[in-house]
């Protein structure tokens, strides 16, 4: 996994889309982000095609599919989206395509932000993510009866890896000296409302919303009082901020994956688990040195 953040190649990578062009499959099953290409992956097993549409590298709050992808994509055999406005295009897709959409959030106790408003970020707590994949399970079976019990196995499959990082992480967390952690966008309300953690997040709920003076002033005041050696960027936003968070506190800056895609060279290499392990390597070192 990179250990270095490469902000400027996104757009570039962006270009590189593969997805528009391809005709659509009618076995193709499209995915609004990346967690719900991997769930969908690990229970569909190769019964049917798992298309992401947020190219590869590029941060999904901010993502739009064009028209020509809407045509293909109502064309295919269904589309798994998030929800809770995660998806800001969901309810302007036509009618044909919502009709055949799973909503992955569907039966998730959600939590608000500050300012009201619900907290996408599912997928960052096991537990909820289980429900996801539960879901998705659902999904499978009612457009393919015959394979029932096969994307049940693969749903138990799953269900108790969800179960297992659940349980590392709770006895992992038992050992952090300190429980605020600062990140770049509150990707984290989720994991941090599971496990007992608070989050300081310079941006809010999506990475484009800047941060106030005060909120600046709150996080670079939090630090210093509560002795925290680290500020998290992640890869898709700039660290900029991170960085003068940092200067100024003598915090190092390190990188926590809020798991809204994968970038090109983890593409095949990594997945959700490894990276939720990853997370929660740095969490650790975060929060007890
Ligand atoms: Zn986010």
């Amino acid at each position: 996994m990179k250990k270095k953040l490469l902000f400027p190649f996104f757009l570039a990578l962006a270009s590189l889309c593969s997805c528009g062009g391809n005709p659509a499959s009618s076995n193709t099953i499209f995915v609004s982000f990346y967690p719900l290409e991997d769930f969908a992956s690990k229970i569909a097993k190769g019964k049917f095609e798992i298309e992401n549409i947020t190219p590869v590298g590029m941060e999904p709050h901010d993502y739009e599919p064009s028209a020509k992808l809407i045509g293909r994509m109502s064309e295919g055999k269904g589309f798994l989206a998030n929800g809770l406005e995660m998806e800001h295009y969901l309810s302007s897709l036509p009618s044909s395509l919502l009709d055949k959409t799973l909503v992955c959030s569907k039966g998730v106790t959600t939590i608000k932000n500050d300012n009201g408003i619900v907290d996408p970020h599912i997928w960052l707590d096991p537990s909820r993510a289980k429900i996801m994949a539960d879901n998705i399970k659902d999904f499978l079976i009612s457009i393919d009866r015959d394979g029932a019990s096969f994307y049940q196995d693969n749903y138990a499959d799953i269900a108790s890896k969800f179960d297992t990082l659940d349980a590392e992480i709770k006895e992992a967390v038992k050992t952090f000296k300190r429980k605020t952690v600062v990140v770049s966008h509150a990707a984290f309300g989720y994991l941090c409302d599971a496990y007992g953690l608070t989050q300081k997040a310079i941006h809010g709920l999506e990475p484009s919303e800047e941060p106030t003076a005060a909120t600046m002033a709150e996080i670079i005041d939090a630090v210093k009082k509560e002795g925290i050696t680290t500020i998290f960027a992640e890869e898709m936003v700039s660290p900029e901020i991170a960085n003068k968070i940092a200067q100024e506190t003598g915090a190092k800056v390190e990188v926590l994956s809020p798991i809204e895609g994968l970038e090109e060279e983890d593409v095949g290499k990594e997945d959700y688990f490894s990276i939720m392990r990853d997370n929660l390597a740095k969490l650790k070192e975060a929060c007890c040195d």
